[in-house]
């Protein structure tokens, strides 16, 4: 079944890129192997719904290709970044993908239905454990990084990625072979927190994980690697070579709604929010799933972090607001168990 309508509708509804791959993953046993060593932390809902990473069946009854798509998102910029300041993961600083690419992939579903009848189709953008780098990689789209993301060649690894499964035969694309990492091992070396073995990332080591999925108080070890990340972390990414400032990469098409709006926020702001400013503040944002006690948990770590490097202003701040957590009995008792770390580290 030929494709040319496949890629022309992509291309109108303003996808960086399309590419059409089996339905069924490449290396579905090495993410059973992950989940079976406990990498996925506190992310149940990976293990609960571990067979539908291997089985698009479950998903799409009779799926048979993966139509993969990416946006592409404004990588490294020379950024300075404010006293005590929480930065965000640059996928994160526009408006919330799981909205804006999930309405065109169904809208890109519902075109493709309109044409071929007899088809099924359902779009995914997180909403289902799919291993969409593992299926966007077979759809040629780009290769998996060490650092475990998908590289489109002289593009980088700054996309989200999107997954239309349907049940027509169209006719797919061929996988790229080059291998985009040879003997580079910057991200496993620039990982704070050594998540990175080649081509696996523990997220109980991840501070992506940890700042955004994590509900539970952030172990004393990954503190101060947290550095100044409020909510994702964009080491590996930054420091790839594939993903240095190039003007062939500067003028790069990127999805419009993931042009960043926001960096990060203060610190001081984040400790001092209530539920409702949480709120206003990650509308319409991937972060509006991240819990108000998380957020400020991090704030807290990374203002100790401030702290420990020799930020008087912030050890004040930080002595008053460990002091406020440490009288409230009423306080959560994630901020207190992070508030008695936090404390440890200012002896
Ligand atoms: S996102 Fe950060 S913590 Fe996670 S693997 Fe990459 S560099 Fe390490
Ligand atoms: S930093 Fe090097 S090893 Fe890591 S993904 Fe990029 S090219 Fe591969």
């Amino acid at each position: 079944m030929n494709s040319d309508q496949v890629r022309a509708i992509a291309h109108e509804l303003g996808f960086g890129a399309v590419g059409i791959g089996p339905s069924v993953p490449k290396r579905p046993e090495a993410h059973q192997a992950w989940i079976e060593a406990g990498c996925h932390g506190e992310m149940s809902w990976m293990e609960t719904h571990r067979d539908v990473a291997s089985d698009p069946d479950l998903v799409l009854p009779g799926a048979i290709r993966a139509i993969c798509v990416l946006d592409r998102y404004p990588g490294v910029e020379p950024e300075e970044v404010p006293d005590r300041f929480g930065r965000i993961a640059r996928y994160a600083r526009g408006k919330d993908y799981h909205v804006h690419t999930l309405k065109r992939l169904r809208e890109f579903g519902e075109r493709l239905m309109s044409s071929y009848p007899g088809g099924a189709f359902r779009a995914c953008v997180d909403t289902v454990p799919l291993l969409e780098r593992d299926l966007a990689s077979s759809a040629g789209l780009g290769r998996i990084g060490k650092h475990t993301l998908l590289i489109e060649p002289g593009k980088g690894s700054w996309a989200v990625l999107g997954v239309l499964l349907t049940t027509l035969p169209f006719e797919m694309d061929s996988p790229l072979i080059e291998d985009p990492c040879g003997t580079c091992t910057r991200c496993i070396e620039a990982c704070p927190t050594d998540a990175i073995t080649p081509w696996e990332v523990d997220a109980r080591r991840c501070i992506s994980y940890l700042t955004l999925e994590h509900r539970s108080a952030i172990p004393l070890p990954f503190h101060e690697g947290m550095g100044d990340w409020l909510a994702g972390c964009d080491i590996c990414q930054e420091v790839c070579p594939h993903n240095q400032p190039t003007t062939a990469r500067s003028k790069t098409p990127k999805a419009e709604a993931l042009m960043p709006t926001k960096m990060g926020f203060d610190l001081l702001e984040v400790l001092g929010w209530s539920e409702e400013d949480r709120r206003d503040a990650f509308s319409g944002s991937a972060l509006k799933r991240v819990k108000f006690d998380a957020i400020r948990r991090n704030a807290l770590i990374l203002l100790t972090n401030k702290a420990c490097e020799g930020d008087s202003v912030a050890r004040k701040i930080l002595e008053e607001q460990l002091c406020t957590i440490e009288s409230d009995e009423q306080a959560p008792d994630l901020l207190r168990q992070t508030a008695e770390m936090c404390r440890s580290r200012m002896v």
